[in-house]
């Protein structure tokens, strides 16, 4: 039945990013709040994405919540049902249950400029809250190309991300369109048992070897006896990418050896001359995220796959066809195309204080003061937000710092008193996107020589964090309430709304 729910904040999502929130939100004394979750389980990516052969490319005991470190990570670089279980684990513990509404995806909420508090519509009836944390994730909406004659494709089609375990794979001949992050994990998992694999393959990723192995009882038993042999181990693994950060941002040109050492990862595997060719990527390595695979290759060198070296562009009845011409006859076609990153669709769902949404709003690209903040969007707060993804490390880390920027806003909110909202100036989300644009301008995303997930329709790089973690931290420790305008209910009969005083110019601090 329909009902309706007024809470302090509304936390949408259950991945890492609402979770964390939720934890976060419980550590500053709050507990008038819900996580809305359209699925019916919590886990965001480690639930959707059950494919064969799903794992982090991150270490695991990086790839976790520094406030919830984990001892008995089974494995280097963890599969997706052991981050599944950390996350079911976390809800458990940090007695987050009753605060989740499965079920629940939000169809629209709209800002109520009267009332100061946003209205939310959704499956499961409709909720209002003061404050809206969005962490709907940039990878959780799959992308389907358009191409012609999909729809009359008589055999199976599924994403990565939407795995159908019930279609038996054994014996098929498969279509694997795509050569990112999943496809390479889904390759060397499917292909001994397909009698056929056509991989098509619009440019081919930089892979380099993957130092996976089983983590041995002694060093579990270690973890749990001595709690602070799990944080040096993160902190290792942190501070490596954190200076690796550096070539990717600052000096390309160093990344010539790391392409050597990817180029003989691949000769190691495939001998047929031909067949590396159309494998070597012509672009600098990093501009596409690096993968990770000790057995992509060995895979690709087997007698039942065919590599295409371009893109899926027509399907004519069961036949698949490559824009080279190359055709095959398939029975299922499995799409490992990515994502709606920089379209994300819950953009079209938030409708701000002038009744334009975020998706409108976004129109000339994706942009937030500090990763967080939307300009026309009051006490609307998004969890990854535009430029802060990164290339290189855990994304966890980049979620714990916007949680800290989180619980800044609330508490710079409670210490206002009374009703109130923060606004952040378009002036000041103007001077953070200029400096993260002006920073990006050297970096291997925007000059390495390729075209990636990570640009946007505009060629602009709205996805990427150009710095280190550290920085980013440093950046959200706290609200400056210079960079927003305090918004009070209307008075009656006084015409508008109250502001906090005259625009002022920010200079933001983007890193150092
Ligand atoms: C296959 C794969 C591998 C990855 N590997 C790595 C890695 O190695 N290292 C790394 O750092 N990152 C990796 N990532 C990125 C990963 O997405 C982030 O690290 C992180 O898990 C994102 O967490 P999140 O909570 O922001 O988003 P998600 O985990 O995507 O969670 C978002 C949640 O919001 C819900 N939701 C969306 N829209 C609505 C709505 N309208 N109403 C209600 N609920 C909604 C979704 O159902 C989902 O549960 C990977 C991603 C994928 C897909």
């Amino acid at each position: 039945m329909a009902q309706h729910e007024q809470v302090r904040v509304a936390v949408i999502g259950s991945g890492f990013g609402g979770l964390g929130a939720a934890v976060r939100l419980r550590r500053e004394g709050i507990t008038d709040f819900v996580v809305l979750e359209r699925a019916g389980g919590v886990g965001g990516t480690w639930r959707d994405n059950s494919y064969p052969g799903c794992a982090c490319d991150v270490p695991s005991h990086l790839y976790s919540f520094s406030f919830a470190p984990n001892p008995d990570w089974p494995r280097t670089f963890s599969g997706q049902e052991h981050i599944r279980a950390y996350l079911e684990h976390v809800a458990d513990v940090f007695g987050l249950r009753p605060h989740l509404r499965f079920d629940a995806e939000v169809k629209r909420m709209t800002w109520d400029a009267e009332a100061l508090r946003w209205d939310i519509e959704t499956a499961a009836g409709s909720f209002s809250a003061d404050v809206v944390v969005s962490a709907t994730g940039p990878l959780s909406d799959p992308k389907i190309p358009d191409v012609p004659g999909l729809d009359s494709f008589p055999g199976k089609v599924f994403h990565s991300a939407r795995w159908d375990h019930d279609y038996d794979l054994r014996g098929k001949r498969v279509a694997m369109v795509g050569t990112g992050a999943s496809a390479i994990q889904i390759v060397p998992a499917v292909q001994p048992e397909v009698a056929r694999l056509t991989l098509f393959q619009r440019t081919p990723p930089w892979v380099m070897p993957r130092v996976d192995r089983g983590i041995s009882a002694a060093e579990r038993r270690l973890h749990r006896a001595l709690p602070f042999t799990t944080q040096a181990r993160r902190g290792l693994l942190w501070g490596i990418r954190e200076l690796q950060v550096q070539a990717f941002t600052k000096r390309p040109d160093e990344l010539g050896l790391v392409e050597s050492l990817a180029k003989r990862n691949m000769a190691r595997a495939i001998k047929d001359p031909a067949l590396r060719a159309r494998l070597t990527p012509d672009y600098r390595i990093g501009c596409k995220r690096i993968l990770l695979s000790s057995a992509y290759y060995p895979a690709l060198a087997q007698p039942n796959v065919d590599v295409v070296a371009s893109g899926l562009s027509e399907v004519r009845g069961s036949t698949v066809v490559a824009a080279d011409g190359t055709s095959a006859e398939v029975d299922a076609i499995i799409f490992g195309t990515g994502f709606h990153v920089t379209d994300m669709p819950i953009a079209e769902r938030v409708v701000g204080a002038d009744g334009r949404t975020l998706a409108e709003s976004w129109k000339g690209g994706m942009e937030a003061l500090r990763g967080a903040s939307a300009a026309g969007f009051p006490n609307w707060m998004t969890i990854i937000g535009p430029n802060t993804g990164l290339g290189n490390s855990s994304m966890i880390l980049m979620i714990e710092s916007q949680l800290n920027y989180l619980a800044d806003y609330l508490r710079q909110l409670r210490v206002l008193g009374g009703r109130a909202a923060l606004d952040a100036r378009p002036g000041a989300v103007a001077a953070w996107n200029h400096r993260v644009q002006e920073r990006m301008k050297r970096t291997v995303w925007n000059t390495g020589g390729c075209t990636s997930w990570y640009l946007d329709a505009n060629g602009r790089n709205t996805t990427i964090w150009p710095g280190t973690t550290t920085e980013f931290r440093r950046a959200t420790r706290r609200v400056d309430l210079a960079e927003y305008e305090v918004i009070r209910p209307p008075v009656p009969g006084g015409g508008g709304t109250g502001g906090s005083g005259g625009e002022k110019a920010v200079d933001a601090e983007v890193g150092a």
